[in-house]
Parts: C-alpha cells; structure tokens; sequence
C-alpha cells in the first residue's frame, strides 16, 4: 500500500462515519481524510468534536487546534451531543426521498407506504430533512449512554461499511435511475480505491454509465405540477386559518401525487 494511502486510512478510522459532510467535504469522511492528508487543517470535523480534532493533531505530529463547533451541547466525552432523527410517521406520505438521501441505510419503507427510521442505526447527520417535501422529520437527542471507546470504534466501523455499500447501491441505481434523486451523485472513485487497497471493505465497483440524456419535461407534465402546486398552496392557506380533516386528506395525497410526477419527469 502507498504511504499517502496508508496515511489517509489512519485519518479515516479517527473521524465518525457520520458522513454529514459538515467539514465542508459532501462525500463524507474520506475525503476529508483525503484533504487532510493533503494539508487541510485537521480540526473541521464537527461532530467529532475536540477529541477528534486532537487525535488527528497528534497522529499528524501538528498543533492542535480549536475544532469548529457545533450547534448541540458538548457531551461529558468532550464531543457535541449525538443526535437521531425520528419521522412522524402520521404525516409520512411514502415519497422515499429521505431513504437515499441517507448516507448509512437506516431508514426503510417504499413507495407510498409510511417510513421509519431504525434509531439505533441513525447518526443524527440531517441529510434526510431537507428532501422531505413534507417536512415530516424530527432531530431529537440521543438519550442513550456515551459509548465506551470500543463500542464506539465498533459502530464507527459498521458505519462505514454501511457506507460504502450504499455507495455501490447508488452507483448501480445510476445506471437506470427510477427513484428520486436528491443528492449530487458521490465521487466513487476514491472510495472504490480504497476498497482495492483495503479487502476488509465492502469492494466498490465504478460501472459504466450510459450515455443516456435526460429529455426536458413535456409541456403536459409542466402544466399538472404547477395545477398541483397551486391546489397544495391553496389547501395550505385554508388549513393555516381553519383544521380539517378532509382537507388535510386531499393536502397529502395532493403532495404524493406532486412527488410521483416530479419523480417521473426526472
Ligand atoms: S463526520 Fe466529520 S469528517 Fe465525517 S463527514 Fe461529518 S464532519 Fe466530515
Ligand atoms: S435517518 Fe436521517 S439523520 Fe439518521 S442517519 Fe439517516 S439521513 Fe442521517
Ligand atoms: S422524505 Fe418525508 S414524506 Fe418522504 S418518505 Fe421520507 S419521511 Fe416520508
């Protein structure tokens, strides 16, 4: 194995695995890693807190630094409180878009059935809130016990892994891609380096992709999304001033039909 490789493995198993790209690296861990190794400061890594930015200040032989901080309240083992993300699952209209938006799998459910997240396996890293056409997602501490070191390397690992076959899992779905899409397509590459160099990974094949373009959307389909649009916004308005149950029926199956449609015109 190459030294530069070598070096940015030993970065990689100090940070999380939460893949929140809150350093400022989308892809996750890794490539900061990567970055890291190459001379970004080492102290970027939010939810790993202090305790990760020294780690990383000792391994690199570096001075340490004040890691960037987080918006939760710092935890009694120096990094920020974890966080998990519940769905409220009442409100749920089964569009799936939180379930590849998830960097580690933990949500499950299909198409137009209500999801839920498996909580022991959610890091709390956010990436599902923000597609959610709903806004049916909830952030909530994690009032379980600070894990001991073993535990916590133990999860970190099985986190990456999750990872990285959510990556393989992504990169087939891009050869016929029939569910939404809601997030710029992962660099591959150097994670299916990594497993080259590294067998203890789950292996990440780069596939061909073909070279197939995307026709704009029909002049019919333009016209349903904005008809729906504008009877969700109408319904919206009306159960802002007064609650309904048929209304908020017709407003949820009027924003699974909005979904679907912008889901078949991509
Ligand atoms: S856990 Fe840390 S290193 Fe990993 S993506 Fe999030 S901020 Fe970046
Ligand atoms: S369920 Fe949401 S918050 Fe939890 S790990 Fe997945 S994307 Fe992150
Ligand atoms: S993105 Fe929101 S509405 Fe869609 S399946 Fe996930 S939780 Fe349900």
């Amino acid at each position: 194995m190459n030294l530069q490789i070598s070096l940015i493995q030993q970065i990689d198993v100090l940070l999380p695995q939460t893949q929140c790209g809150l350093c400022g690296h989308r892809d996750g861990c890794l490539p900061y890693a990567k970055s890291i190794a190459e001379g970004e400061a080492a102290n970027k890594c939010i939810p790993g807190g202090q305790p990760v930015a020294d780690a990383l200040a000792h391994l690199l032989n570096r001075e340490k630094l004040i890691a960037e901080q987080s918006v939760w309240p710092i935890q009694a083992d120096g990094r920020p409180q974890r966080m998990k993300a519940i769905i409220r699952e009442d409100e749920c209209i089964g569009c799936t878009k939180c379930i590849s938006a998830c960097p580690v799998d933990a949500i499950i459910g299909s198409g137009k059935l209500m999801h839920t997240i498996l909580t022991d396996l959610c890091t709390g890293c956010e990436l599902c809130i923000p597609p959610c056409p709903v806004d049916c997602i909830d952030l909530i501490e994690d009032i379980r016990s600070i894990p001991t070191e073993n535990i916590r390397i133990a999860e970190e690992n099985d986190l990456r892994n999750r990872y990285y076959a959510h990556i393989q899992r992504e990169e087939k779905r891009q050869i016929n891609r029939k569910g939404p899409v809601v997030r710029a397509a992962i660099d591959s590459e150097l994670f299916s380096q990594m497993t080259q160099e590294n067998k203890a990974l789950p292996s990440i094949e780069m596939l061909q992709k073909s070279e197939t373009i995307s026709s704009p959307i029909d002049a019919k389909t333009t016209i349903e999304l904005a008809k729906l649009r504008t009877q969700i916004k109408k319904l919206e308005k009306q159960l802002s001033v007064r609650t309904d149950d048929k209304k908020q029926q017709q407003l949820h199956d009027l924003q699974l039909q909005l979904s679907v449609l912008q889901d078949e015109s991509l």
